[in-house]
């Protein structure tokens, strides 16, 4: 193991006023988690992780601890901070194994999930301890949305989706079906002609943005979420441009560079990345160049024009005349976000989204249409897994009274 996490474990100064706890969006007890580290008890902080967070192994892989646990924590001000993330990780590994019950008793009322990413996923896990009958529609052929079609393995090993699945999905009985898109041959009214009491929608953002650049649906193009659902079937080529430099561009980037492209280069609007510090460390280690203030104007089958741009200090950009460049490249990859896909609102009478796509629901979940629910990345447009998997265990809570009060 690369860092000691008894090391970390003794580091903690067991604050009175636990800052790291505050600056974790799902507010992990983490001084109460070190303490029973530190007494033997590892079971017991194993137990406290999962039933708070039951994606907190995959937390303490790709939250952006940098922001978050380990950016409050007081030692972090002089030196480092104690590594929660490792400790986490460590805990979450050993203690797995453990969680081998079967599913809760039934309490006979049918719910519908749609969507398997983090927000999904924490819905179906809390309904199945209530003894709810979980039944996850999922469009892909595997589960666990962009945990599994976005974040590369390098970053988050399938492995642990796949013991997640194993312990969280079929030893509790939440039934799945794979290659179903709601909205397609099966609608939402379906889902209640069938006796699902509430619906959950978890669908995230998966309608990449477009530049409206010409050039943009040539060959040699691809958007970043579409590569990096299935990098292999790529050939990209030696000389990758990728469009953009937040934490996607960052994923493709690298990923790229894994696949064999020898020199791949982002092209960034603004003057310094978007990405997570450690994400853009990383890329530059491995030898991915970066560009600042310049943004593409056409595609070309052998590159792309960019022209340079000046920041203004009110955020918006003034391109500057005459300063057009040619960048040559094999490829392009566009990482510039994703919307959501309207299949469902569409399809469904009663349920409203905003300007941007995004479904409407309040802090709780509820939707405009009583029964039908909805979090993550859907609602709030693309954000973080630990923010989804937090707003998922209120709108758990919001599910479980509705399907109580339909019942009294
Ligand atoms: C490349 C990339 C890297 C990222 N890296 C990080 C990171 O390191 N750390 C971090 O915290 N966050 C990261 N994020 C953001 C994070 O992954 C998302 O915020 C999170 O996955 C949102 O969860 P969700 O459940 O709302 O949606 P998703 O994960 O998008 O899951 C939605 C699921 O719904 C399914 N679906 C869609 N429509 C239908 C339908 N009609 N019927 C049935 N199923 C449907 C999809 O196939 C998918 O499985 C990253 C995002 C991207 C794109």
């Amino acid at each position: 193991m690369g860092l000691h996490v008894l090391d970390e474990v003794n580091r903690c100064l067991e604050c009175k006023q636990p800052s790291c706890q505050r600056g974790c969006p799902i507010n992990t007890p983490i001084p109460a988690v070190i303490k029973l580290l530190k007494e033997n008890k590892l079971d017991e902080a194993g137990k406290i992780l999962f039933e708070n967070n039951p994606l907190t192994t995959i937390c303490s892989l790709i939250c952006n601890h940098e922001n978050q646990c380990e950016g409050h924590c007081v030692l972090g001000k002089k030196g480092a901070p104690v590594h929660f993330s490792a400790i986490e990780n460590y805990i979450s590994n050993a203690y797995a194994p453990k969680m081998i019950k079967g599913p809760a008793k039934s309490n006979g009322n049918r719910v519908a999930i749609v969507g398997s990413g983090p927000a999904g996923l924490t819905i179906a896990i809390i309904l199945a301890r209530y003894g709810y009958q979980v039944t996850i529609f999922e469009s892909k052929d595997k589960i666990g949305g962009v945990l599994r079609y976005g974040i590369p393995e390098f970053r988050l090993p399938k492995s642990v989706l796949e013991d997640m699945q194993y312990r969280h999905i079929e030893l509790k009985g939440i039934k799945i079906r794979p290659n179903i898109r709601i909205g397609d041959a099966i609608g939402i009214d379906d889902l209640f002609r069938d006796g699902y009491k509430a619906i959950f929608i978890g669908t995230g953002v998966w309608r990449p943005n477009v530049l409206h650049i010409k050039g943009e649906t040539l060959g040699n193009v691809h958007f970043a979420i579409n590569y990096l659902n299935n990098p292999s079937v790529y050939k990209l080529g030696e000389n990758v441009a990728v469009i953009g430099a937040g934490n996607a561009a960052m994923d493709v980037a690298r990923t790229a560079v894994r696949n064999g492209s020898r020199k791949v280069t982002c092209y960034s609007l603004t003057k310094e990345v978007v990405a997570s510090d450690y994400e853009f460390k990383y890329a530059k280690l491995e030898g991915v160049e970066f560009i600042y203030n310049v943004k593409p104007v056409e595609i070309l089958d052998d590159g792309i024009m960019i022209r340079k741009v000046k920041e203004n200090d009110d955020g918006t950009f003034t391109e500057i005349e005459g300063s057009d460049e040619f960048c040559p490249s094999d490829s392009v990859l566009i990482a510039i976000s994703q919307g959501p896909r309207n299949v469902i609102v569409s399809t469904t009478t009663g349920l409203k989204a905003s300007d941007r796509g995004l479904l409407v629901a309040d802090e709780f979940g509820n939707t405009s249409r009583p029964g039908i629910f909805a979090s993550g990345d859907v609602v709030n447009g693309s954000r973080t897994v630990v923010e989804a998997v937090a707003h998922s265990k209120i709108v758990a809570e919001t599910m479980h009274k509705y399907i109580q009060s339909l019942n009294e």
